[in-house]
């Protein structure tokens, strides 16, 4: 037998891509088949009348992206092209926000958590990280003044990555927040979120509004039904979230079963509201994200000041803002009629935005099935043996690979699937026609 392509990578993410883009010098024939119109995946934005909307990631970090921050360097991107979020964090509590959130003023300001709260803040950030082990965020705030958990974890977990208290492990939201440092290092792209993959894309051979239908391994060789017929290939990368991958993928080996089904998302749902002016929460100081705790508001984990967060996603006199639904109402929005979902979140967000609703110019949902990695105690107690696995026809990219809810544990995982694709084949074949 023989294939059509060395690797075909199945979804056009930010994971898919950085793959792409990898094995490109490797002279390996390479092509990645997205279903979507565009590339970017969670990572995309789209544009209308001026305004940039960011419909999944919002910003990255200066800190704890290396890989990001290499592709950028390799792509000859400056880093003023990735400006810093010049405006903070804060948390509502009591009728007003407290800014500070995420940030080590935080400690002098408050940021929403009583005295003896701050003081365990102190005890969680100097010994909290080694004593997490396999705790629940639940779990994990249980032992700390009940601010900790309703007014720092749940808001931070819930509004950024949909997490369930109850659910989600505490040691990957540790470790992220070891690695990505304070607020205050955090910065976006300044033409989308979408830039890095758009500039990987334009060197790569991308075939999109391509679904693929099904990933069966045989003989050595995986093969993917698209629409327009089977592709076969040498090795066929799932760059697709786990759910997503395991219903694609119709033979996978017994022992990687576990951890892929293990690795389930949280789903996420936000609505951006496009304003004639530049409105934001009220009593909020200069924010760019103000989180709303599971216990201040069922509706509404948080709201984002894009035009905050940069000065060009809004044009000038006008402002964007994107209103990110509780963790606990997304489940009830996710299929729900587009009226009903905006109906609800901008009738929410009235309370902390006076005026958002004549101030609309048009709101639109965007809604994330797979939104992100749940990095649930099982998942994690899994994931060793199956990054010991051996390599196979079909191998797997996503943030799932690392349990860790962000964009460089996507794109560090692609750099482990090429590491595990030149182990397995060092040798460039000549590309053959089947
Ligand atoms: C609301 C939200 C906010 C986030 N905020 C941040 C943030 O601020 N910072 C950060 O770093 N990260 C953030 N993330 C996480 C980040 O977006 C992801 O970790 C990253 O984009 C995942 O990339 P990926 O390539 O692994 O997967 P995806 O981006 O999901 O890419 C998978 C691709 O596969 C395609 N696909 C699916 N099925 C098929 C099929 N059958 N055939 C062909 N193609 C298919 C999809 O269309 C998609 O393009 C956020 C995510 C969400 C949802």
């Amino acid at each position: 037998m023989s294939g059509d392509l060395d690797v075909a990578i199945v979804g056009a993410g930010i994971g898919g891509l950085a793959l792409a883009h990898t094995l490109r010098p490797t002279g390996r024939s390479v092509r990645v088949f997205e279903a979507a119109e565009q590339v970017g995946g969670r990572m995309t934005s789209v544009r209308e009348d001026g305004y940039t909307i960011d419909t999944g990631a919002e910003q990255i970090s200066g800190r704890g992206y290396p890989q990001t921050w290499r592709l950028l360097a390799e792509l000859g991107v400056d880093p003023v092209a990735v400006p810093k979020v010049r405006a903070g964090v804060g948390v509502w509590r009591n009728g007003r926000a407290h800014p500070g959130v995420a940030d080590p003023r935080g400690l002098l300001t408050g940021a929403g958590l009583s005295w003896r709260a701050r003081l365990d803040l102190v005890r969680l950030m100097a010994t909290g990280a080694s004593r997490a082990g396999a705790d629940t965020v639940a779990e994990f705030a249980g032992r700390y003044h009940p601010d900790i958990g309703e007014y720092l974890l749940q808001p931070v977990t819930g509004g950024f990555f949909g997490w369930r208290p109850e659910h989600s492990a505490v040691a990957p939201f540790l470790d992220l927040l070891r690695r990505v440092g304070p607020a205050s290092g955090w910065r976006t792209y300044r033409d989308g979120m979408d830039t890095l993959a758009r500039l990987l894309a334009e060197g790569l051979d991308v075939v999109t509004g391509c679904p693929v239908r099904k990933v069966v391994a045989r003989d050595g060789f995986a093969t993917l039904t698209t629409d327009a017929g089977p592709v076969t290939a040498r090795t066929v990368v799932l760059c697709l979230p786990a759910p997503q991958a395991r219903a694609l993928y119709a033979n996978p080996p017994a022992r990687e079963l576990p951890y892929l089904t293990a690795s389930t998302y949280t789903p996420m749902l936000k609505v951006s509201c496009l304003l004639d002016r530049p409105l934001a929460p009220r009593r909020a100081g200069r924010l760019y994200c103000l989180l709303l705790p599971e216990r201040e508001d069922g509706v509404l984990g948080g709201i984002l000041v894009d035009h905050a967060k940069h000065p060009d996603r809004a044009p000038p006199g006008r402002g964007l803002l994107t209103l990110l639904a509780a963790p606990r109402a997304i489940p009830g929005l996710l299929d729900a009629p587009e009226e009903e979902v905006v109906g609800t979140l901008t009738g929410a967000a009235a309370r902390y935005v006076p005026g958002l609703r004549a101030a609309t110019i048009s709101a639109h949902s965007h809604r994330f099935r797979h939104g992100l990695p749940e990095a649930t105690p099982l998942a994690l107690r899994l994931q060793p043996a199956f990054l010991r696995r051996p390599p196979s026809p079909v191998e797997y990219a996503g943030d799932w690979i690392l349990a860790r809810p962000n964009s460089e544990a996507a794109i560090e995982s692609a750099l482990l699937a090429a590491q595990r694709i030149q182990a397995a084949c060092p040798r460039t074949r000549r590309r053959e026609t089947a």
